[in-house]
């Protein structure tokens, strides 16, 4: 695969159109500008590897819209060596672009087959997060405390386990809702005890298996 003179144009347009959507973080920005997303599409699709738009990646799930990544990134406020639990690795997208905010990312992925796939392809595009599966809804707690923890599936609620897997003045983002719309949900714990909640615009994301998600 080659990164060329053409896609690195498509991707200064994608980091364009994100701007005029309301992206303001230019880490984020440039972390998106980045990250060679046609490396994730097969060569028949590549025309939309850059289109602001969610895309099919095999078993059911999606590659999230940029606007997306880059906004929960930006709630996410990663500051560089931030240790940062992804719920939800599907192709990768998302832990490229934290990586290139300077996160050391622990990614976890509920379907073993999109798990396997990701964990062989990233590395070879020199992204090395460290892959784990099964399911994220009740965190990682062999790894836990992390600083901040991104869930990229919509869920029914926030996970208990997830609260208690963050740091003091560690954040949370997370789409809670339906199974056709969640809003974005960020929570900063305070302390032991105390949580601020923040609410955003809602989104639409696929569903967040598993025992604090919507079961199997
Ligand atoms: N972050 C991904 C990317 O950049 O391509 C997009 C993720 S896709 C919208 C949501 C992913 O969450 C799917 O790959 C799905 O299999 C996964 N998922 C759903 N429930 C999960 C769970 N309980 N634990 C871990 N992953 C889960």
């Amino acid at each position: 695969m080659e990164d060329s003179y053409r896609h690195r144009g498509m991707r200064r347009s994608l980091v364009k159109t994100l701007r005029a959507k309301g992206i303001n973080s230019e880490a984020v920005l440039e972390a998106i500008g980045k990250v060679p997303r046609h490396f994730f599409f097969d060569n028949a699709l590549l025309e939309h590897a850059y289109q602001d738009k969610a895309f099919p990646i095999g078993e059911g799930q999606t590659i999230s819209q940029p606007f997306t990544v880059a906004f929960q990134s930006e709630k996410l406020n990663v500051a560089s060596g931030d240790k940062v639990l992804e719920i939800g690795t599907g192709s990768g997208y998302q832990a490229c672009v934290l990586m290139e905010l300077g996160a050391n990312v622990y990614t976890i992925e509920y379907n073993k087959v999109l798990y396997e796939r990701t964990r062989n392809f990233l590395p070879k595009m020199g992204y090395k997060p460290r892959f784990f599966q099964g399911d994220g809804s009740k965190g990682l707690p062999r790894h836990a405390p992390f600083d901040k923890i991104i869930v990229t599936a919509g869920a029914p609620s926030v996970p208990e386990s997830l609260i208690r897997q963050l740091n003091i003045g560690g954040v949370l983002i997370i789409p809670v809702g339906d199974n056709e719309k969640q809003k974005m949900l960020r929570l900063t714990k305070i302390d032991e005890k105390k949580i601020r909640k923040e609410e955003f615009d809602y989104f639409s994301f696929v569903p967040l298996k598993g025992e604090e998600g919507w079961g199997r």
